[in-house]
Formats: structure tokens, C-alpha cells, sequence
């Protein structure tokens, strides 16, 4: 055998063809004994950026990770692959912890992973200094920002491994695209001076959706139904009441979908999770608790019920789908009552003035991302900071364009209505006066007598809406934090006074109700995408059936033995022997040895079965 190299493991161990990005970039590096900070997003793959190298390099290299389920899943993966990894956590018996620390100091592992906690006991260090060390791994290293989301003290106490093993390189990585908490990062571990290595945050295999909100459980359903049946995915909700009654909505019309709460029993939260991960099929239905420590790559939708209050969360939530670089889809409705309920919950909030700026800043940025005519992956790369040069054509606004219309005159209408009404009400009322309705509340406080009464004949009430909701978005209407009701604030002046011209979203209108979705029937994009040959659809559920089986009998999630994406490389290159079979992406010696025969016999039955 000759010497192992970076792409000799990467192509025997791991089964892949190619290094991907900067992926053979920061392993040269440490294998050179250099330090590295990588920023590459969910998906990018930075696991192999330390694997290889703790491969590689002689002894024994530790990775800090900061959740159980992280470790476990990336160890078990290892051990499909046929690398020596193990972990240290608090899930082990004693008896199971002391083997493997015998283990680790005999030099016999190739990659460790332990908890921050643990590492920084005593008696870990002491096994450390006498564990011949290949490298130190810190990963998900945002963990360390007070600033994020994600803060875990433990993660603190890492700068000290500097000190105690400068010869020891250091690789810290992580998926956050925030520039702040990347600065505290790299400081925080001690590693400014670390080679950094920054990819590009696009996630292109994921389609960014926006929809007009106005019947949300019904709108899941058709997206569900039409795109993504028998899909992997995640529902997000912001009250724990709304994931329970869409949960159970979803689950009455034949889904498998859990809820996900921090007010569930953390046996059933456990459950579901366990669920979710292990089964195929299943939709989880969280609060934004959900997702950390999610290692799934077949999540093939996100959906957003409720707006995120920032474009960082929802690049972080969004991010959860299609990790495995199959097209996948984040979906979000998004309404008037959305854009309300944020700046009403903002204004509310305790909290200095500066933070209160800087979080208004950022809603007005999610908002607006709402809102925006062009290209969103254009806008939501921008907004971190990078530069797409054209449109993605894999976004809503790029796979239909939408139109715009001169608005300046029912801005004005509307503005002023809040004015000549006292500047109380919410949408609700204001768009009556306008219309002309003679409702009780219009009655009781006299309000067809104000000289907005009937103005708005011109515009539905939905169209109403929309310039309302526009008009929060855009800040050029200010929401009273105690009552949800409207009132003027400069900008909006600017516009009454005809200063600034305004241009608004026309809203798509509403798929037409009735059977036209039926008709389409169920569907999965992925299915549509990937089995394109006559019978494909066959042999992806013969091949995903034993899957199933194999990792039941094996005790692991199904993606560990293949995930989708070598499914689908097998459907489209359709192996005939060994050879072939290695030539697909993700089956490596191990995978061949454990599974080839196997596979093989699957597709010759099925070929003799379509002739
Ligand atoms: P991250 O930790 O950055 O979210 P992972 O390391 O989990 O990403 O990698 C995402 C997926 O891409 C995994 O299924 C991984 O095996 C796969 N992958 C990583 N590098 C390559 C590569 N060079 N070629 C093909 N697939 C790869
Ligand atoms: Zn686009």
C-alpha cells in the first residue's frame, strides 16, 4: 500500500471524489502544524477539514464538541467508514470511559471527541499530557460568543489549550455568518493569529420562499403536500400552543408530525427528537428550541409559520434544510399581523436604548427581506456582508419575477386615516373607514364622518393590508407597543408630504381555491428531480427500504449508512460491480465491504424486473 494522502482517504475512507471548496486548503495546513479558524456554512463540509487530518497525522487527534447527539452522530459515521473514533461524555458507563481513555493514551485512537467540561478536569488533563496528540478540534466554536446565540461557558476555558500545547495545532471552526461573534471567536480561543479560512455563505441547493400568510395551516399543508410529501422536514411556531395545534393539524391529515417545545416533558421532547432523527418521514413542529445538535442531511424543508426576529436566526433555521446538498426548500408565511406583532414586541422589550436600536436594525432588515423585489439570496448575502453577482434563479422572486405598482397616493390615503382617526387603531378598522363600511366600531366612534371615510374605494381590503403591512415594514408607520395600533411617525410625514415616491410589492394572488392542488396530487421535489429515468422511482424505495432495514438491524439513523445523496448518485450512475460501486459518492471501502453485495443484487433484481 502505498503512503496515505489527503485525497487517497478522502477517496478510499469517505468514498468522495473531490475536496470541495477549501477543504484540501486547511487540511495542507494542518498537517503542516498550522492553526486554523474556518468559517464555512452548515453543509460545507468541515468535518473531513480535521478528520483527514486526525487520520493522517500520528496519534491522537481531540475534537471539542458541545452537544451528545453531535458526538455520537459524527462517531458512528466515522465507524461506518471504518475510521477508529470514539467519544468521552456522560453517556458511557464508567467501565465503557475508562477503555476508552486507555485507548486514547495508548495512541490507538485516531479521533476523540469530548465535552468542553470534561476536558478541562484535572484528571482529563493529565491523561492528555500523555496521549500522544495529532490535533485539537473545537467545533460549533461560536459556542464561546456571549454574543450569540449558542453561549456555553464551558467554552470559555478552551483558550487555555493554547497555553498548555502550543506545538499541538488548533482548528476551531463554525457555521455562523455573524461577523461579531466571528471576532469574539477567534479571540476568545486565542487563535487571531490562526490561518483563517472563510467560504462563501451561499447555500444554493436551498430555495428561499416568502408567501403572503393568510391561511397558514392550509398553505403548509398544499406546500407539504404539493412538494415535499413523505419529506423529511421543520415547522417553526413561535408559541408552544401554535407547534401543538399544527402539529396535531398536520398529523390528522396523515403526517407524522411531533411537536418540539420547551414546555414538553423532556422525555417526550427526547422522543420526538429521537424520532425525527431515526425515522424517515417525520416533520417536527418546534419552537426555535429545536435545531442545535441537528446533524440531520436529509431535512429536505423548513417552513416558518412566524417571522424570525432576524435575518441571522432565519439564515441559522433555514440552514437546518439540505445539509446533503440535494435541492431543498425554505418556506416562510409571512402577514400584516407578523410585521405588527415584531416592532410591537421590540418596543416592549426591556433593554437599553443602543440594544434596542441595533435590534430594530435588524428587524427592519428581516422585514424588508420580506419584502424586497429582487433576488433574496442576493439580499441575504449582502446582508452578511457578500457579494452575489446575479440573480440565483432559485429563489421566489427569481422564478417569478414580481411586479411592482406606484403607491404614493394610498400610502398618503392610508397615512392619513391613522391620522384623522387619532392615531389608535390597528389595520382592521382603518381599512373599513376607507372602504366606507359602516361597522359598529365605525359607528360607535364616529368615524364616517372623518374625511378618510370611503377614500379607498379603489383598493380591496387585501390590497389594503398589504400597503399597511408595507408601510410597517418599511418603518414608515410606528406600532404602539401597548395596543398594536398605529401611529405617524417623521417618515411617515416625509410621504404625506409627497417628499419620497413610494413603490410597493404587488402580492401574488392566492392560488385559487378548490381542486387545482388536487389535481397535482402529492409530490416530492426531490422524487421529481433525481428520478427522471423510467423506474427510478422503484429502485429509490426498493434502495431506501433496505436502508431501513440495515441501520434498524445496525442500531443507527438511516443517513448513516447512506444519506440521500448517494442514493441518488446510485439511481443515476447505476453500478454494475465493485468498481462502479466505488465510484459513487459516499461508498468507500468500508461501505463496499459492509453493503456492496448487497446493492448490487437490489439493482440487478430490479433490472431484470423494468426489461
Ligand atoms: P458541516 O459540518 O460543514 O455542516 P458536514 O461535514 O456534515 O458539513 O458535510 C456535509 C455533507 O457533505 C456530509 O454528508 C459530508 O459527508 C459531505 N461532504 C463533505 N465533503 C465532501 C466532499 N469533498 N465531497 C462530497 N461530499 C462531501
Ligand atoms: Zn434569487
Amino acid at each position: 500500500m502505498h503512503h496515505p494522502t489527503p485525497e487517497s482517504t478522502l477517496q478510499h475512507t469517505f468514498g468522495y471524489e473531490a475536496f470541495r471548496g477549501n477543504q484540501r486548503e486547511i487540511i495542507d495546513n494542518l498537517l503542516e502544524g498550522g492553526d486554523a479558524l474556518v468559517l464555512m456554512p452548515t453543509g460545507g463540509g468541515k468535518s473531513l477539514c480535521y478528520q483527514i487530518p486526525g487520520i493522517l497525522r500520528p496519534g491522537t487527534a481531540v475534537v471539542v464538541s458541545p452537544l451528545i447527539a453531535l458526538m455520537q452522530d459524527q462517531v458512528e459515521s466515522l465507524r461506518q467508514n471504518g475510521v477508529k473514533a470514539g467519544y468521552l461524555n456522560s453517556s458511557l458507563s464508567q467501565q465503557e470511559a475508562l477503555q476508552m481513555e486507555r485507548a486514547m493514551v495508548q495512541g490507538d485512537m485516531d479521533l476523540i471527541y469530548v465535552a468542553p467540561e470534561r476536558l478541562m478536569t484535572p484528571r482529563f488533563q493529565e491523561l492528555l499530557s500523555r496521549t500522544p496528540l495529532s490535533l485539537f478540534a473545537i467545533d460549533e466554536a461560536h459556542c464561546v460568543s456571549q454574543w450569540g446565540h449558542d453561549f456555553r461557558p464551558e467554552y470559555m476555558q478552551l483558550a487555555i489549550l493554547a497555553e498548555q500545547f502550543p506545538q499541538i495545532p488548533r482548528i476551531a471552526l463554525t457555521a455562523t455568518a455573524d461577523p461579531i461573534v466571528r471576532e469574539e471567536m477567534a479571540e476568545r480561543l486565542h487563535l487571531t493569529q490562526a490561518k483563517r479560512f472563510v467560504s462563501s455563505f451561499d447555500r444554493p441547493n436551498i430555495r428561499y420562499r416568502i408567501v403572503v400568510k393568510n391561511a397558514p395551516k392550509k398553505q403548509l399543508l398544499d406546500f407539504i403536500e404539493q412538494e415535499h410529501h413523505g419529506d423529511a422536514g421543520i415547522v417553526y411556531c413561535l408559541s408552544r400552543k401554535k407547534v401543538e395545534s399544527t402539529a396535531a393539524w398536520l398529523a390528522d391529515r396523515g403526517y407524522t408530525a411531533l411537536p418540539y417545545h420547551a414546555g414538553l416533558p423532556q422525555q417526550v421532547r427526547a422522543e420526538n427528537q429521537r424520532r425525527f432523527i431515526n425515522e424517515e418521514q417525520v416533520i417536527i413542529v418546534a419552537t426555535i428550541a429545536f435545531g442545535m445538535g441537528i446533524d440531520k442531511p436529509d431535512v429536505r424543508f423548513v417552513a416558518h409559520l412566524d417571522l424570525p426576529k432576524n435575518l441571522e436566526s432565519y439564515y441559522q433555521e433555514t440552514g437546518r434544510a439540505g445539509r446533503d446538498g440535494l435541492p431543498a426548500d425554505a418556506w416562510m408565511a409571512y402577514s400584516l399581523g407578523d410585521a405588527v406583532f415584531l416592532r410591537q414586541m421590540l418596543d416592549s422589550s426591556d433593554g437599553n436604548e443602543q440594544f434596542k436600536r441595533i435590534q430594530h436594525q435588524k428587524l427592519n432588515a428581516m422585514l424588508g427581506f420580506c419584502e424586497i423585489t429582487g433576488c433574496r439570496r442576493q439580499a441575504l448575502l449582502a446582508y452578511f456582508g457578500e457579494t452575489l453577482e446575479k440573480p440565483c434563479d432559485n429563489c421566489d422572486t427569481c422564478l417569478s419575477p414580481v411586479d411592482t405598482w406606484e403607491g404614493t397616493t394610498a400610502a398618503q390615503k392610508a397615512l392619513s386615516c391613522v391620522y384623522r382617526t387619532g392615531q389608535r387603531f390597528g389595520s382592521g378598522h382603518l381599512i373599513h373607514v376607507l372602504l366606507g363600511k359602516m361597522t359598529d366600531k365605525v359607528e360607535g366612534c364616529g368615524h364616517e364622518n372623518v374625511s378618510t371615510f370611503g377614500i379607498g374605494k379603489e383598493l380591496s381590503e387585501s390590497e389594503w393590508r398589504s400597503v399597511y403591512r408595507q408601510l410597517v415594514a418599511a418603518a414608515l408607520l410606528s406600532v404602539e407597543p401597548q395596543t398594536g395600533g398605529f401611529r405617524l411617525n417623521e417618515k411617515s410625514m416625509t410621504v404625506l408630504k409627497g417628499q419620497e415616491k413610494i413603490h410597493f410589492r404587488k402580492d401574488p394572488s392566492p392560488a385559487r381555491k378548490g381542486k387545482k392542488s388536487q389535481a397535482r396530487g402529492r409530490a416530492s421535489r426531490l422524487m421529481e428531480e433525481v428520478c427522471v429515468a423510467p423506474g427510478a422511482r422503484i429502485l429509490w424505495d426498493k434502495l431506501k427500504s433496505y436502508r431501513k432495514e440495515t441501520a434498524k438491524e445496525a442500531g443507527v439513523p438511516p443517513y448513516l449508512v447512506f444519506n440521500d445523496a448517494t442514493l441518488a448518485d446510485i439511481i443515476d450512475k447505476m453500478p454494475l460491480d465493485d468498481i462502479e460501486l466505488l465510484a459513487v459518492s459516499g461508498i468507500g471501502q468500508q461501505k463496499l465491504s459492509s453493503y456492496g453485495d448487497e446493492i448490487l443484487a437490489i439493482i440487478d433484481e430490479h433490472l431484470k424486473d423494468i426489461v
